[in-house]
């Protein structure tokens, strides 16, 4: 029995599609929702909109961002020959947050699943390769160590090795299946400067 009116039930189904956002929350969001003042409520939806609708991905290093080249890739006090390769922009975030990292970051865009059926051409693997044509020396692979990151890990190893340019793996600080992004900076720094070569 649907004891909600439509437009509520359509609202609480939305907001539960959202990762985190349990059946409850839902509808704690939504009753939230229409009780605030209508100019909020658009002003909530718009930036939604607005943001999904002007987020470019850099033409280099494939973050989000609002411009064609992120100021990371576009900044001459980074070194542009120190690839970071990380799955998602949260990621790259975590490691900016320590303000210690001074090289340029890939953002792969999720990591090869076999489970899932993300192979290596589903991520951004070849815009890497065509990256490595430039002068770099060391690429730091920084995926998560959940199963799929060790796997991308591996594979990029492999893909990297004969052209002769230093590949490292950040150190095992990072605990297991542990989403880079909620790990603490100093943890992150330690796996940063314990990186070994693979
Ligand atoms: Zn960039």
């Amino acid at each position: 029995m649907d004891y909600f009116s439509n437009h509520i039930s359509r609202l609480i189904g939305e907001l539960s599609r959202l990762p985190g956002i349990g059946p409850k929350s839902a509808a704690r969001l939504a009753f939230h929702i229409i009780d605030m003042p209508e100019e909020e409520v658009e002003e909530l939806a718009a930036s939604m909109v607005d943001a999904k609708k002007n987020i470019h991905y850099c033409k280099t290093c494939f973050t989000i961002t609002d411009e064609e080249e992120c100021p990371i890739c576009r900044s001459r006090s980074r070194d542009h020959s120190t690839i970071m390769v990380v799955e998602t922009t949260r990621d790259l975030a975590a490691y900016e947050k320590t303000g210690k990292y001074e090289g340029v970051y890939h953002v792969l865009g999720g990591a090869i699943s076999p489970m899932l059926g993300i192979g290596p051409s589903d991520i951004r693997l070849k815009e890497l390769v065509e990256r490595l044509r430039g002068d770099v020396k060391e690429v730091i692979v920084a995926t998560n160590s959940s199963l799929e990151g060790e796997t991308t890990a591996m594979y990029i190893s492999k893909l990297i090795k004969s052209s002769g340019i230093k590949v490292s793996r950040i150190a095992s600080g990072v605990p297991v299946g542990g989403d880079l992004e909620c790990i603490d900076e100093v943890t992150l720094l330690r796996a940063l400067d314990g990186r070994v070569e693979i």
